[in-house]
């Protein structure tokens, strides 16, 4: 039996929390290490780390982006969007 030791803390992001586009993606060891990333369709990781093989994460259940890298990278890539969201509505308001 496998017992995955999941320390979320909060700079990981839930795939619940992910935009359309984005996924959660894994390799066996990302699986085990929960190290999961954060892939952007059509583009890769966020990380820079190939994505190559199966995507085991989704295979095994993982909710969670463990990789601190594309944690991060994530919450930038919002906190910009967010910005450019509301820049807009001020242009159209
Ligand atoms: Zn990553």
């Amino acid at each position: 039996m496998l017992y995955l030791d999941i320390r979320k803390n909060k700079d990981m992001i839930n795939e619940t929390e992910l935009k359309s586009g984005y996924f959660i993606y894994g390799n066996k060891g990302n699986v085990w290490e929960n190290t999961a990333h954060i892939y952007k369709s059509g583009q890769g990781n966020l990380c820079g780390t190939p994505a190559l093989a199966t995507n085991h994460a989704k295979f095994n259940g993982i909710k969670v982006a463990g990789c601190v890298e594309c944690s991060k990278e994530y919450s930038e890539l919002m906190e910009h969007q967010y910005w450019i969201d509301k820049k807009e509505d001020l242009m159209e308001g």
